[in-house]
């Protein structure tokens, strides 16, 4: 069973296609720049396999269903493809980052999931309507192939209200469905069972706090395998503090800009999205950047990097409230994964809580999953290399097995 995986953003593509008997990946790539005066499609063959191949092509790319052609020609292409037509692929996912309320589960496209996906737009206006291109796109390119859709929201349908209401006018919540959604749910789903695995536990039986530091990054509290409660809202900004965007803050900021500066609602919510965060405190935002800058005696690097650990351990703090026991802390993504002073700033001195890290595992650079705490722990603070398109693939092919 080979299976597409397919993200579709609104000048991009993403896409990996694996092979579910032994979940290798056949071959990956992105397309980018749709729609501008030049488009790029980066594919790798094989990818991170010894033979890996690459292949780039720089031409117009005008839609969606353009690139969709170029990646479709590219996997069949007599001499490079690594399929031999079109109807060798199994089924379509399709990572889709708002299902708000209406989908609590992973689901098979059809024209009544597409007209949700519509109604949903109003609540992710920037990732939405990416995904409907590219979900029609498939559609119509691969007329009776299964699509699935598979939501970044969905893992976090488990709050209870009290941790995802907010306490607005509830008219708010009926009308307009304020209220808050969870996202990285297919990563945090994926760490859950991985981390379970690795613990030996059934997943029903384990709770952790899942720490997803990458440019952007959420932490969930997971009880008994089900999300109980994590740091994004009703749209990716509410939290932690990340590469561009604020995490928390305190609403009224948003007046007090508009009376100070004249800024509308459009420039203040582009600047608590794309300037703010590491980027907004020292100017830059990749984190391998900061600890440079921080090496060379940069205050506001060091100031940016303070506020990170220190928003970190406060969640920690307060999910280890809400679990009551925890088995383990999971880190991953980009930071998560890579990042040992990241990972210390985000667990230092909770001791008392039962975490403490072993500094010389933590330093290790060794990759997969792995064990990072103290022996004598309480708390297994754990290191699980995230994998969303693995995840998106494997519950595509579950969908279809029940279907
Ligand atoms: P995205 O949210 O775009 O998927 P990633 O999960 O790839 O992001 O994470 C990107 C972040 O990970 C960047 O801030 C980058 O600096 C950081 N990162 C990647 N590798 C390392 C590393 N070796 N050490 C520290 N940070 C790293």
């Amino acid at each position: 069973m080979d299976i597409l995986v397919i993200n579709s953003g609104s000048s991009s593509i993403k896409y990996q296609l694996l092979d579910m008997s032994d979940e290798r990946v056949l071959c990956s790539g992105t397309v980018e720049r749709i729609g501008e005066a030049m488009g790029v499609l980066n594919h790798k063959i094989a990818p991170g396999a010894p033979g890996e191949d690459k292949i780039t092509l720089t031409e117009p790319i005008p839609s969606h269903e353009a690139g969709m052609h170029l990646v479709i020609g590219l996997i069949t292409d007599a001499e490079h493809g690594v399929v031999k037509s079109k109807a060798d692929i199994t089924a379509i996912g399709h990572r889709v980052v708002q299902g708000g309320d209406l989908f609590d589960q992973s689901c098979l496209v059809d024209d009544t999931v597409v007209a949700g996906l519509e109604k949903l737009i109003p609540l992710a206006p920037v990732h939405n309507p990416g995904h409907l291109a590219g979900i029609r796109v498939a559609r119509e390119l691969f007329p009776g192939t299964p699509q699935v859709a598979v939501f970044d929201t969905v893992f976090h349908q488990t709050m209870p209200p009290r941790a995802y209401m907010y306490a607005l006018p509830y008219e708010l919540y009926e009308e307009l469905k304020v209220r808050r959604y969870g996202f990285h749910g297919t990563s945090h789903g994926y760490v859950t069972k991985e981390a379970a695995k690795f613990l030996g536990k059934p997943v029903e039986e384990t709770n952790l706090i899942t720490l997803h530091l990458g440019n952007g990054s959420s932490m969930c509290a997971v009880k008994g395998g089900h999300s109980v409660d994590t740091t994004m809202g009703i749209t990716p900004l509410e939290g932690l503090i990340m590469g561009t965007r604020s995490g928390d803050v305190d609403p009224a900021v948003y007046p007090l800009l508009a009376q100070a500066r004249g800024m509308s609602i459009q420039q203040i919510d582009d600047m608590v999205n794309k300037q703010s965060g590491f980027k907004g405190i020292c100017g830059m935002n990749d984190m391998r950047d900061i600890h440079d800058a921080v090496a060379a005696g940069d205050a506001r690097a060091k100031l940016a990097l303070d506020m990170f650990g220190y928003r970190n351990r406060k969640y920690v703090g307060s999910y280890v409230a809400v679990l009551g026991r925890v088995d383990a802390l999971v880190f991953t993504a980009g930071i998560g994964e890579n990042d040992p002073v990241a990972r210390v700033l985000s667990c230092r001195g909770m001791e008392h809580l039962g975490i403490k890290l072993d500094h010389e595992r933590n330093q290790a650079t060794e990759r997969g999953a792995r064990d990072i705490a103290a022996p004598d722990s309480a708390v297994r603070v754990l290191v699980i290399p995230t994998n969303e398109e693995l995840e998106i693939a494997r519950q595509t092919a579950g969908l279809l097995r029940d279907n």
